[in-house]
């Protein structure tokens, strides 16, 4: 036997295969020839059997698959949980998609007033859809609301203090805590109160000559409960002007709809808090307001001016999709359609008797799996307590969830495990995919018998 090494292909021979030579790009493609080779190399150092030509050319055409696969790709999420953050939060309205894909293929007046021809801002483009649906009198748009929070602590804080609850020092999840972002703000924070107990008395005392703001900030994704005491926005409000501070206020969800009518507890509206005073509205836009990514802010035209001009606004400046899909949702708000057009809340409304239909009808297509009674979820750190009732179909076999499930993930759907069985929640299916869902779990069952 010859040295193992010297039988290796050379990069030249490995170019020369079918999955590499239809590589445009050919310093891709040799790069790929040198790992392909390198990794024979380390097989047969490794003691390892001589690596076979047709298994270096088949390992070649793997590397160059996975190097030109779509790294970012749709799932079906079939968790009930509505706002899945790690799932990308909230699908889209169809004219969001529209809109966005229009605006990306050409020129649009994203920063160019077509009437004079002149120079305009980004920052206009949703203010009017903002101010009309929140009741403020100005309206900007950052890319998150983490960024939101930011600029507006950066822009009206920095140096001096911001009085908040010790109750609201949360942390939303992803790594943005409250006192971090204050930090990064240059905003000094003050706490008053309890973590459970926190009154208006307390805000009021902790108001000097160097407060700059009270700040509300919803804790979204946990409740206390029991002896528990928190002021009401409208206070806080009353509060800030009788001392002549701004009230900035995180809702968090952008909930634009009256939660109360879909048998939901109560989550805090925009709107509500510019009615109660409120100087700065912070929400996000892709959680209950059910458009893309961005940070909304409604609010005191004085203040919304600052946060504009501040040079942070610049970096935290929302791209042309966005503005053009969160206008699309918004006008869909305006227009007293987004329960009907707006998946998150068409999600919400769906009424129990279709998804058991719709459950009943998985089920019978998979064979041997069962309905139940469950609950869905909204997600994204909204109303953490309130589920909506649902019905989902349980995969047969108690025994090997963890399999069922991993096999339905390489197959794009993503179930929910819950006491040791794969649960399919219709709610979040778009409802077009029940048959692949259907077709998705028939195999991963099968896969797991063979
Ligand atoms: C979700 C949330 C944030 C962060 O919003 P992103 O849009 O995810 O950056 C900030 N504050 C509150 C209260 C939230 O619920």
């Amino acid at each position: 036997m010859g040295n193992p090494y010297r039988a290796l292909p050379s990069v030249d021979a490995l170019l020369a295969e079918p999955s590499l030579k239809r590589l445009n790009n050919r310093e891709l493609a040799a790069g790929i020839a040198r790992e392909a080779i390198e990794a024979a190399r380390l097989a047969i150092a490794d003691g390892g059997e001589q690596p076979s030509r047709a298994s270096i050319a088949a390992d070649a055409a793997r590397r160059a698959e996975r190097a030109l696969e779509a790294p970012l790709r749709p799932l079906i999420n079939a968790t009930g949980v509505i706002l899945h953050t790690n799932l990308g939060r909230a699908p889209l309205a169809e004219e969001a998609i529209e809109a966005m894909a229009g605006v990306s293929r050409g020129y649009s007046n994203l920063e160019y007033d077509a009437g004079t021809g002149r120079r305009g801002s980004r920052h206009d483009i949703l203010e009017p859809l903002l101010c009309r649906l929140t009741g403020a009198e100005a309206a900007m748009a950052v890319n998150n609301n983490a960024a939101a929070v930011l600029l507006a602590l950066s822009a009206l804080a920095a140096n001096r203090e911001v009085v908040i609850s010790r109750g609201q020092l949360v942390e939303i999840g992803g790594g943005f805590r409250v006192p971090d972002v204050m930090r990064q703000s240059r905003a000094r924070l003050v706490e008053v109160g309890t973590t459970n107990r926190t009154r208006a008395a307390d805000y009021a005392a902790a108001i000097t000559a160097k407060t700059a703001a009270l700040m509300r900030v919803h804790p979204s994704n946990f409740r206390i409960s029991g002896f528990a005491e928190s002021v009401e926005v409208g206070e806080m409000g009353a509060l800030a002007r009788g001392h002549g501070v701004l009230l900035i206020d995180d809702v968090g969800s952008g909930c634009l709809l009256d939660t109360a009518r879909y048998g939901l507890p109560p989550e805090p509206t925009p709107q509500a808090s510019i009615a109660a005073g409120a100087h700065v509205v912070l929400f996000s836009g892709d959680k209950l307001l059910g458009g893309p990514q961005g940070g909304l802010v409604a609010g005191a035209r004085g203040a919304i001016e600052r946060m504009r001009r501040h040079p942070l606004a610049r970096a935290v400046r929302l791209d042309k999709a966005s503005i053009a899909g969160l206008a699309a949702t918004l006008r869909l708000y305006a227009d007293g359609r987004a329960e009907e057009r707006v998946p998150v809340w068409r999600m919400i409304a769906m009424p129990l008797a279709e998804l058991e239909a719709r459950a009943r009808a998985i089920a019978s297509a998979i064979g041997g799996a069962e309905v139940r009674a469950g609950s869905s979820m909204i997600g994204g750190g909204s109303l953490p307590e309130a589920g909506l009732r649902a019905a989902l179909v349980a995969l047969p076999g108690a025994r090997a969830a963890s399999g069922v499930a991993a096999r339905l993930r390489a197959r794009g759907v993503v179930p929910r495990i819950e006491d040791g069985r794969v649960l399919i929640d219709p709610r979040t299916i778009a409802p077009g995919d029940d048959a692949r869902v259907a077709a998705a779990c028939r195999e991963a069952l099968g896969a797991g018998m063979g």
